[in-house]
């Protein structure tokens, strides 16, 4: 099968969250299954030609935005047998620091910037002659790809057989952007309708991506239910619904080449369930470098995470004193949104040697969390499948989690009785909740005997890609035999 993935952030390229992780595996894990995959992304200004050995490619793509043409290089390398990637190359959109917008705000001009994205990546298959079988679009970013081809582009040759499969990495953002911007995008304004793109009098590309693609999934079944409902289905639940027939949970799975205590490059000492002690070795390098108490025996709790509402930072904040009184530690690295920064800056400086802090994004360092702490907390209000969880589970880091979306697909609750699960569970989206679940881990934590179990028993499981990437293949066939169907019934 021909696969055009397309994402606006992929891991090793370009990352500000989940999403980079997937696009990097995914397409990889589907390629070494012996199909034949093509990943595009942009060319933001980290993507060093040198450094990532790019080609440019003899293509210039001509985009219209408005009444203009707009127009891009494509560079490309091949990344592994059956899988390359394509770079779009348009500095003027591209060619930036950050990839969305900076601290002050999203970047003014995301709404053309992606859709000249979304667009140039119909322009690049046709130049290209990939003539894909299907072609995966990923969030609001790629939202119009859908849109496209069944507009647009419903009668370039190259295309007609090809599929759209639309992933929802994460329903809350949606690429809202006003009503002036639909001319940008060349689309009649009969797409500005309830039943297309219009959502509250403005544009939104999550929802083109999701009413026009020929198949929706999202990044586990919990959520795929839940964004079915209003508290979660940010006011595209009843589109999600309308799509029941063609919607698919599928969680993500790791990347163990990069996420494996056994082999891991930044960690002070590698281990593995049979080869524990290195693990405390980790805990000490991890106390050392945040100035922290230096003491094995205190429970040291792990967070990495975009400081943002979803992953339910209130709720430490309304806890946080207590459980400093608990004696244990905390560190935390992140960025995002200030009043977060705020909290966890006055927390380290009340109990300095208690919280470790780094405000940053940071690769390296996040290793070096996952190996070196006791428990890793992820309280989200909602997650649509959370990867820091299950990273935690091979690293031995017992993960506190709410049971909404992914979480709860991963995490199964500790039994005392039986002694079954792999981390700590609760439901309802309070502080009192959190704090004792805390309290019922800190408990488990004192009986060596039965920590080491749970950990070992996180440590077994396994979530590689092969299992998810084997679901997609499923959806893009069903989708594909679908269209022939319908094709046929035509
Ligand atoms: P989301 O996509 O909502 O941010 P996920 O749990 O799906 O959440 O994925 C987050 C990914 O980003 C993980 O690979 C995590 O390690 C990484 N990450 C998040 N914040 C940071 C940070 N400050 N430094 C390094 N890595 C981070």
């Amino acid at each position: 099968m021909k696969i055009l993935f397309a994402s606006s952030e992929a891991v090793p390229f370009a990352k500000t969250g989940g999403l980079a992780d997937v696009s990097g595996a995914l397409p990889r894990a589907l390629a070494r299954m012996g199909h034949e995959v093509t990943l595009i992304l942009p060319k933001y200004h980290q993507i060093n030609e040198k450094r990532f050995s790019l080609a440019r490619e003899e293509v210039l793509l001509k985009v219209p935005i408005a009444q203009r043409t707009e127009t891009a290089e494509v560079y490309s390398v091949k990344l592994a047998p059956n899988f390359q990637a394509l770079l779009i190359r348009h500095d003027a959109y591209y060619n930036r620091e950050q990839l969305y917008g900076t601290l002050n705000g999203d970047f003014e001009d995301n709404a053309e910037r992606f859709i000249f994205f979304s667009r140039s990546i119909l322009e690049a298959a046709s130049a290209l002659n990939l003539q894909p079988d299907v072609i995966q679009c990923n969030d609001w970013q790629t939202g119009l790809t859908p849109v496209y081809l069944k507009n647009s582009y419903r009668n370039v040759s190259t295309l007609k057989k090809t599929v759209s499969v639309f992933t929802i990495h994460n329903l809350g953002y949606q690429g809202l952007f006003w009503h002036y911007d639909m001319p940008m995008t060349n689309l009649g304004w009969e797409l500005f309708s309830p039943q297309a793109l219009e959502f509250y009098g403005k544009i939104n590309f999550l929802k083109g991506g999701i009413v026009f693609s020929d198949a929706v999934t999202t990044v586990s079944r919990k959520y795929m239910e839940e964004i079915q409902t209003p508290e979660f289905g940010g006011g595209l639940e009843g589109v999600l619904r309308d799509r029941r027939q063609d919607l698919y949970g599928i969680l993500n799975g790791v990347d163990y080449a990069e996420w494996s205590p056994e082999i891991d490059l930044f960690i002070k000492q590698k281990y593995g369930p049979a080869d524990l002690p290195g693990k405390k070795e980790c805990k000490a390098d991890l106390q050392r470098e945040f100035g922290l108490a230096g003491n094995e025996e205190i429970p040291l709790i792990g967070i990495i995470s975009r400081l943002a509402e979803q992953k339910g930072f209130d709720l430490i904040a309304a806890i946080a004193e207590e459980l400093m009184k608990l004696g244990i530690q905390i560190v935390v690295l992140g960025t995002g949104e200030e009043k977060y920064h705020l909290l966890f800056r006055k927390l380290k400086e009340e109990f300095p040697r208690q919280v470790g802090l780094k405000i940053a994004f940071d690769n390296g360092l996040a290793h070096k969390i996952e190996a070196g702490a006791d428990m890793f907390l992820m309280p989200s209000r909602y997650e649509p499948c959370g990867l820091n969880q299950i990273y935690s589970l091979k690293y031995g880091t017992v993960p506190i989690v709410r049971a909404t979306g992914g979480l709860d697909d991963t995490i199964h609750d500790f039994n005392p009785i039986t002694g079954e699960g792999n981390g700590f569970k609760f439901v309802d989206y309070s502080a009192a909740c959190l704090l004792e679940t805390i309290k019922r881990a800190l408990l488990v934590y004192r009986n060596q005997a039965a920590w080491k179990k749970l950990m070992i028993q996180g440590m077994s499981v396994d979530f590689s890609w092969e299992r998810s990437a084997r679901d997609y293949l499923q959806v893009y066939q069903e989708t594909i035999d679908k269209k022939k169907r319908r094709a046929a019934a035509e």
